[in-house]
């Protein structure tokens, strides 16, 4: 299949794509995303052979307009709306009950359905020229880190998908906040840009499923499939190393050999002795955010086959960052405090 690479003035060649059953894939504030209608069951299943993915995990249907989630989910809590209203457009996704009309294609059989408004305008301006709403995991190969530049998105889906919308960076650069409105207390299934906190502000407290920050037991159903993957992983060995400042330089440099490398804090860089990848300064999780990706896209490009990385905070947006370099590293932790 040949890949068109379109820019923002080619939106409408994009829309006509969605509207005939292509795919495309789109920039959003989050990641860039895979899209296809979501009302179009074969459009649909072509999104999960272009990316390799497990039929059983979902995919977030994207809509244009707050009043769109009516035309997917079945029934929308007060709850929803005060989010909607709060974090919309933006990295939230709320799991609610599925209208009849979603295919189970998207909802991989579940009842429930996950909807966002994306604040990217193209994303929001592919949605409504297309005149239906799109259905769209990470444009990543599945298992691989999330992309989140356009040479990333190329790197793994040319030639698989009929376009490719350049949007440039992704300003969040992490996937989206998940939290399920469907039990009697919500529950947070993914951490991202929107923080907990945020959360709480608006609707008191929620839940957090312990698949955010541990492993899965043996047998334990996911509550969101996509955390029972292992997830965001580059082709090296990550291990997480817990410990002060000087207890994580020592033990990395005393590690130093070929093909080990070190994902490490802007603070950290100069007294390295092996080859480093920086996620940003230690107490911005922001940029970490943004960075963690392309990092762990670079250890693999410059070779590196074991990288030790820095653990970062498990507040805020920090949480987020957390979430996906446990799983990027299979849950290896080394603990020296
Ligand atoms: P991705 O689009 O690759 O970021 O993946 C979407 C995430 O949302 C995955 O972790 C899915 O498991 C999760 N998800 C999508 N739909 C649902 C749903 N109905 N219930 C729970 N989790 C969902
Ligand atoms: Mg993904």
């Amino acid at each position: 299949m040949e890949t068109k690479i379109l820019t923002q003035e080619s939106v409408a060649d994009a829309a006509r794509i969605i509207k005939n059953g292509g795919l495309v894939v789109m920039p959003t504030e989050t990641v860039y995303g895979l899209g296809a209608d979501a009302f179009n069951k074969q459009a649909v299943a072509n999104i999960f052979r272009a990316k390799g993915r497990p039929m059983d995990n979902p995919l977030i249907v994207h809509i244009g307009a707050i009043q769109d989630l009516k035309k997917v989910a079945a029934e929308i809590p007060e709850k929803a709306i005060k989010l909607a209203k709060a974090f919309w457009p933006g990295p939230l996704t709320m799991v609610l009950p599925k209208a009849e009309c979603v295919p189970d294609e998207v909802s991989a059989g579940l009842d429930t359905v996950a909807v966002r408004y994306p604040s990217h305008p193209l994303a929001e301006t592919l949605i409504l020229l297309s005149d239906t709403l799109i259905a769209a995991p990470s444009a990543n190969l599945s298992g691989s880190p999330s992309p989140t530049e356009l040479k990333h998105v190329i790197d793994d889906m040319n030639g698989r998908v009929d376009a490719i919308l350049d949007g440039g960076s992704c300003e969040v650069g992490l996937e989206s906040t998940v939290i399920s409105l469907v039990g009697d207390v919500p529950r947070l299934l993914r951490p991202g840009g929107v923080t907990v906190d945020e959360i709480e502000s608006v609707i008191g407290e929620i839940e957090i499923d312990p698949a955010v920050t541990d492993k899965l037991k043996e047998g334990q159903r996911a509550e969101s499939p996509g955390m029972k993957y292992k997830h965001y992983a580059p082709q090296a060995r990550i291990i997480i190393v817990k410990g002060s400042d000087e207890q994580y330089i020592r033990y990395v440099n005393s590690r130093e050999q070929k093909g080990v490398g070190a994902i490490c804090f802007d603070e950290d860089a100069e007294k390295l002795s092996v080859p480093f990848f920086s996620l940003g300064a230690k107490d911005d999780c922001q940029s970490q955010a943004k960075n963690l990706f392309s990092v762990l896209r670079s250890v693999d490009e410059a070779g590196i086959e074991l990288a030790y990385a820095r653990c970062p905070k498990l507040d805020g947006v920090g949480l987020a960052v957390y979430n996906r370099l446990i799983r990027a590293a299979g849950f290896e932790v080394i603990r020296l405090a």
